[in-house]
């Protein structure tokens, strides 16, 4: 959403409230649902502006060991210095774009930095539970289901030979 600060500027206000829906854009294999509310406010304190945003948003994924759905709930929470146009150089920017958000004229685009958060800290690969075994390699069953029957000791043919190696090492040893 585009928020016209004007009010803030010219010091009419000194706090702006913001209330409203984002249709976050679906990412690499996963899918938000549609709408995710936005709150947060702008504050102003002698020149000094300040954007607070909180989002929930809610996403559908599948675990990346297992394939399984996996539905959760990725929050927002955070601050950004408000910053004029040309006031920082480009450079100054880049490197802490997590902490400045660019205001046009009296236009600041509250999305831009709800985008960036969500792209530094969500999780790219989701998993359905932190111990999820994953697939059989074989017969791609889930492990979680339970023995499949596949032989489990398959071995890297390159690895083979190290195998064979450390195998008849032992057996001399036990000689
Ligand atoms: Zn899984
Ligand atoms: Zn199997």
């Amino acid at each position: 959403m585009i928020v016209d600060v004007g009010p803030l500027l010219r010091g009419e206000v000194k706090r702006l409230e913001l209330d409203y829906l984002l249709s976050p854009q679906p990412m690499d294999g996963i899918v938000f649902d549609s709408d995710a509310r936005v709150t947060g406010y702008l504050t102003d304190s002698a020149g000094y502006m300040r954007l607070h945003l909180k989002a929930e948003l809610n996403y559908h994924g599948e675990c990346a060991r297992c394939l399984a759905p996996v539905d959760g709930v990725f929050s927002l929470d955070f601050e950004r210095t408000v910053t004029v146009e040309g006031t920082l150089t480009e450079e100054q920017l880049d490197e802490m774009s997590d902490e400045y958000v660019v205001l046009s004229g009296s236009e600041l685009d509250v999305d831009e930095p709800l985008r960036e958060e969500l792209l530094l800290g969500f999780p790219f690969r989701l998993l359905c539970s932190d111990d999820c075994l994953g697939l059989c390699p074989r017969c791609g069953k889930p492990k979680r289901e339970g023995e499949c029957g596949c032989p489990t000791k398959e071995i890297d043919p390159r690895l083979a030979v190290l195998k064979t190696f450390f195998d008849n090492d032992g057996e001399e040893e036990k000689n």
